[in-house]
């Protein structure tokens, strides 16, 4: 029977709607469409009156007229639609499909709408709500759960608008007849009291009640929690049954000497116990993978030196790779700098820009183990790199490297693959981690160094300008250093340079020469302009760096004690943590100010309210991670791993978990799924490793 899931739609729907849905919304078989779920359930049987609209988060109906509607081009060109009923007036507003939908609400014609109002200074409005003719609006009061289905402008032209959606779901259950296979055992069915799958499907469309609805939504997002756990625990079960990881048994000269003679500072506690954690996986015989968490500044590169000093002490070479040039230059110095007296240790720096002489020169002292020690770019994966023994792989700042380019690193050993540690800058909520690395152990470094001062953080309006430029004179006579941060996005990128330039000549006209010396740099510049102007900031001789986000990494000015961040509300969390993370090296109290407009939308308010409060950079990615949702999360995108459909890893975290114990017992007691009752467990995989080759994910 599980055929008739798999089969092609185009029987039901004709092939001219299936074409569309295959294009659209990646829908071929019965099987997608069932999992093509609605995004929400319309309560058909009442409207709500434009004056008594008065909370912002859940979807409402209203009916009404188009009284107005105008284009407002501005960077992001909107329609804005009136529209009013009797009571009162509202505004509709679309920034997509601004033709189409202007095309289709025409002046003085009824609508109904749908939507979730969003509070705009002391109204309502609503951000593309869906809308209907009122002549073609057929109420129904039975209808207080029909399902709205997602879907496009070219969908809507061939009548598969929601509606059209709705009526092929009940031609595709009709065919069905209940014929739906289970994915689940039925012990785990059972054990969880799970709805089968075939009511599950059929409730997520068309719910009985809402107590239905929510045990069916239930069941799916368990299915869905369950097999990505499953997976990623497959997939270090397979890892951990190799056992062919290097065996780093004992600790030498190189750690011993380092640790007792030339160590600049007592490491934190959590240094020490990330450094036994890593230590246990480099001795046990498999190899390792993990992840290394830990905020800007915790102190991530001396564990990765440690570690590799211990690799080193095992007769192996080991590997730093970054994502960026100014990273590798600054890992090569700090580390070269702290092995100074260690003359045993030879050290080398590999990045695009290292020149062909000096090049050739190196590449035979990597592949004769003369090197010890390699630091780079992504220059290192080239197939010229060979080492003799590499024993231990570090990745810094793993969200810019994809999965396929971390996996290169396996290949420069013939024997066994190295030791792989990650090390991320961005902190991931383990919710997160959990989903997308779960394949990975995880060590998290939750201290920073001693003496560390918060950054104090504060928010001003436009208005504040003036406190703002007699601030900054004040800490200029003190001596210290500032950057003046300016949002870069590529859409708008003319714009956003105008916008720079004219912030930088309006800190010239306030800042003249000769008093004050002013750098100004972005990714424009040709490299050498910019590290001209970075070495004047660094030397201490600008007083005012104006930037763009160029210097989000890498950079590293202990004088700099005040970082101003421009339209701040155009920057997302994460962004605005790294930019701080800037400030607050040195000895001086430190200061980063926000400044935005006067209008804020909600979630630009909020985001702007986490940074003034936290400087934990924990609490502002879960913050981050719910305002923005998983989806848009460094790296998470590329990754292209978080695909769910119904769950949620944040308020489904407990299921999550539950999952994820539930795999682990599966999998130890039958790590080869043998046993009859895991049959469809094996099933799934073996349907899942046809696309992917999980050898080679790191
Ligand atoms: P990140 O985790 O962001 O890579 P770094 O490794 O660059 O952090 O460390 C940030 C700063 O903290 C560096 O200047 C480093 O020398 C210093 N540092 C690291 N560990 C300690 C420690 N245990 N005590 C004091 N300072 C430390
Ligand atoms: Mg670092």
């Amino acid at each position: 029977m599980t055929n008739l899931l798999k089969t092609k739609i185009d029987f039901l729907v004709g092939e001219k709607k299936a074409i569309i849905l295959e294009k659209e919304i990646n829908v071929k078989t019965i099987e997608d469409l069932l999992y093509y779920f609605p995004y929400r359930y319309i309560d058909k049987s009442t409207f709500i009156n434009i004056n008594q609209i008065y909370r912002e988060d859940v979807y409402i109906q209203i009916k009404g007229k188009v009284v107005g509607k105008e284009i407002v081009k501005s960077k992001t060109p909107r329609l804005v639609v009136k529209f009013a009923d009797e009571t009162g007036i509202t505004e509709l507003v679309f920034f997509k499909g601004l033709k189409w939908i202007n095309e289709s609400l025409k002046l003085g014609q009824s609508y109904v709408i749908f939507g979730k109002p969003t509070k705009f200074q002391n109204s309502f409005n609503f951000a593309h709500p869906d809308f209907e003719l009122l002549s073609k609006y057929v109420s129904n009061p039975q209808e207080k759960f029909s399902p709205m289905y997602n879907t496009t402008e070219r969908m809507k032209n061939t009548f598969l608008n929601s509606k059209g959606i709705s009526k092929i779901m009940h031609i595709v259950f009709n065919y069905l007849k209940g014929n739906i296979d289970e994915s689940l055992p039925n012990y785990i069915i059972e054990k969880y009291n799970l709805l089968p799958r075939n009511v599950a499907l059929q409730q997520v469309h068309f719910p009985f009640s809402p107590e239905h609805l929510e045990k069916a939504k239930n069941r799916l997002k368990f299915e869905e929690l369950f097999f990505m756990q499953f997976e990623h625990q497959a997939t270090k079960t397979t890892r951990k049954s190799k056992n062919n990881g290097f065996v780093f048994n004992f600790v030498g000269k190189n750690f011993n000497d380092f640790y007792n003679k030339y160590l600049p500072f007592t490491l934190t506690n959590a240094q020490k116990r990330v450094i036994k954690e890593i230590r246990a996986d480099m001795k046990n015989g498999y190899q390792m993978n993990r992840l290394l968490q830990g905020d800007v500044g915790s102190g991530k590169t001396l564990v990765a030196l440690l570690i590799i000093l211990i690799a080193l002490d095992n007769r192996f070479q080991g590997a730093i790779m970054t994502p960026t040039e100014i990273l590798a230059i600054q890992h090569f110095n700090t580390i070269q700098n702290l092995l100074q007296k260690m003359s045993n240790i030879r050290i080398a720096l590999l990045t695009g820009s290292t020149k062909v002489s000096e090049r050739r020169k190196l590449l035979p002292y990597i592949a004769d183990g003369t090197i010890n020690i390699v630091i780079g770019t992504h220059a290192l994966l080239e197939e010229s790199v060979q080492f003799n023994n590499l024993g231990l792989a570090i990745i810094d700042e793993q969200h810019r490297f994809g999965v396929a380019q971390r996996s290169k690193l396996w290949e420069k050993n013939n024997v066994k693959p190295p030791h792989i540690l990650v090390m991320t800058a961005t902190p991931i909520p383990r919710t997160l981690a959990m989903s997308v690395y779960g394949d990975l152990d995880v060590s998290v470094i939750n201290e920073l160094p001693p003496g560390r001062k918060p950054v104090h953080t504060i928010h001003y309006y436009e208005n504040g300008r003036l406190r703002l430029f007699d601030f900054m004179r004040e800490q200029i006579k003190k001596g210290r250093q500032i950057y003046v941060v300016y949002p870069l996005i590529e859409e708008s990128e003319k714009l956003d340079l105008l916008d720079l330039k004219n912030g930088f000549d309006a800190i010239e006209r306030s800042f003249p020469l000769p008093e004050y010396h002013i750098s100004m740099i972005h990714g424009r510049l040709k490299p050498q302009d910019k590290e001209y102007e970075m070495e004047l900031f660094k030397k201490g001789i600008t007083n005012i760096m104006v930037a763009t986000t160029v210097i989000e990494v890498g950079v590293d000015v202990p004088n700099a004690s005040v970082m101003v961040i421009e339209n701040a509300e155009r920057f997302g969390l994460s962004q605005l943590h790294q930019l701080r993370g800037r400030v607050g090296r040195g000895a001086e109290k430190s200061y980063c100010i926000l400044m935005t407009s006067d209008k804020l939308t909600t979630d630009s308010r909020k985001r702007i309210d986490v940074m003034c409060k936290t400087t934990d950079g924990f609490a502002i990615s879960e913050a981050d991670l719910k305002l923005r949702g998983p989806g848009d999360l460094a790296g998470t995108a590329q990754s292209g791993v978080l695909n769910l459909k119904l769950a949620d890893i944040i308020k489904d975290e407990p299921i999550m978990r539950e999952c994820r114990r539930l795999a682990e017992f599966i999998l130890n007691k039958d790590p080869e799924l043998l046993y009859p009752e895991n049959i469809l467990l094996k099933n799934y995989l073996d349907r899942h490793k046809a696309n992917t080759d999980y050898s080679q994910i790191s």
